[in-house]
């Protein structure tokens, strides 16, 4: 096979959704050429264990070069896009042109402050390596801090911990720090009064977790007030100046503190391309992940706007980028063999959200859990997700030694 001569599809992004379509394409006649800005894929649902020291950042991710080496249609291109001429059928990455037949944009997304430029300069956010590993940082320095600080105003702001975002990641991030202090913390600072500490969980709708059932919604109330967090529901924040979060009514908490968790939009590549966009600027694709008017070209994941039969936008989740992944290849093998392509329906697996050691909510096959049955099926699920068996073994050793031990083993405050 004259591999120049086979069409070149070109993927954009080498997350959930740019990772699973390259190795549908591997064994289709096609010579695929994926680019991202890093060179290596992330596994973002676990980036809040990097942030809270249970985790470092290379057993999180996996180097892309070594995954596609099995591969010898897949190259790829260590890159930055920064824009797509889809009339002409190329794109721009850092000076290079290359031209495509089909292309699959999955960019993904970034962190939404919905315009709140104070909060995205003072706040953490949780969305790649380096934000978490600032984030762990920032966590381990406040504690520093704290335990030589003894003006008693000041040290309480230090130790109060504000996490903005009621979804899975707030609510794992919150059980998590919450944990880390209870456990390791006290033990680290044996002098420090730790009923000084406050892990403080705002969401501004009526409930935490919102899409899940109401039982397991209670459920994660339940766990979390267990591991000692303030739950405060309906409560809007408006402000954050890096000392003090305002809320909307006008009351103000005094942190050193503030990660946010409560948006994501998709990535900033989009707004360049001068397609369309709708909520969470992601762009509307056709039933069948086609960018309306270039047939050639889908959209997947977090960057992708579809909406379900029963008119309910496909959730920003790793399961819907995978899916989605899949159908986009399938299609574009479908439109080599001169067929149609298919729409796509995406399948619920469910969902899981751990909150600390032996708690987790669950919705699998319709069936509701919480507690240490959830938390195992986490703790499996999450391992076995993993790429790279060196990395399932690292994390398998380093929970269990977290779970024995009570410690967590990453607590360096560095520059990496
Ligand atoms: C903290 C956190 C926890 C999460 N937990 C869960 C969970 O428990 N379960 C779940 O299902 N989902 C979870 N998600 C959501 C899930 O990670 C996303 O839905 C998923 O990553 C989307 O896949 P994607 O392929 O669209 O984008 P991504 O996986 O984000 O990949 C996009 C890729 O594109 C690259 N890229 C972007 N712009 C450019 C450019 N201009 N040039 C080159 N490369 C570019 C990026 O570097 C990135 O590698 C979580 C997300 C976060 C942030």
């Amino acid at each position: 096979m004259n591999i120049q001569k086979v069409p070149h599809v070109v993927i954009i992004g080498a997350g959930f959704g740019g990772l699973e379509a390259a190795q549908k394409l591997a064994s289709a006649p096609v010579r695929v050429t994926i680019i991202d800005r890093h060179n290596y894929h992330l596994f973002q649902p676990l980036l809040y264990q990097v942030a809270i020291a249970g985790l470092v950042p290379s057993q999180i991710a996996y180097p892309l070069r070594t995954i596609f080496r099995r591969h010898p249609n897949v190259d790829f291109l260590m890159s930055e896009v920064s824009s797509i001429d889809f009339a002409s059928r190329y794109v721009k990455a850092n000076g290079s042109v290359i031209a495509y037949d089909y292309l699959i944009l999955s960019v993904g997304g970034q962190t939404n402050f919905f315009g709140m430029q104070e909060v995205e300069q003072y706040g953490f956010q949780l969305k790649n390596v380096e934000s978490a590993v600032e984030t762990r940082n920032h966590l381990l320095h406040v504690f520093e801090e704290a335990s030589r600080e003894v003006d008693a105003e000041r040290r309480r702001a230090l130790l109060t911990f504000v996490i903005v975002g009621g979804g899975p990641t707030g609510v794992e991030t919150a059980g998590a720090l919450a944990e880390l202090i209870t456990h390791v913390m006290a033990k680290d600072y044996p002098y420090m009064d730790l009923t000084e500490v406050r892990v403080i969980l705002i969401e501004a709708t009526s409930s935490v977790m919102m899409a899940y059932p109401e039982g397991l919604r209670k459920a994660t109330r339940r766990l979390l007030h267990n591991k000692n967090v303030e739950i405060m529901e309906n409560t809007r924040l408006i402000g954050y100046n890096g000392l003090q979060v305002t809320l909307a009514d006008e009351t103000t908490i005094d942190t050193h503190t503030l990660i946010w968790t409560a948006g994501v939009r998709s990535a900033e590549i989009t707004d360049r391309l001068g397609v369309p966009q709708t909520v969470g600027r992601r762009i509307r694709v056709e039933p069948t992940l086609q960018l309306p008017g270039h047939p050639e070209v889908f959209v997947i994941g977090d960057a992708a706007y579809l909406e379900d039969e029963h008119g309910q936008s496909l959730p920003m989740l790793a399961t819907v980028a995978q899916q989605e992944a899949k159908a986009a290849a399938r299609n574009i093998e479908k439109i080599l063999k001169e067929e149609q392509p298919r729409p796509f329906h995406y399948k619920d697996p469910g969902l899981l959200a751990t909150i600390g050691r032996n708690a987790a909510v669950a919705r699998i096959w319709g069936l509701s859990f919480s507690g240490f049955i959830a938390w195992v099926i986490w703790v499996g699920l999450h391992i076995y997700r993993l790429i790279g068996f060196r990395n399932r073994i690292l994390v398998l050793i380093n929970w269990a030694w977290d779970y024995f031990f009570y410690e967590n083993q990453v607590r360096l405050i560095t520059k990496e």
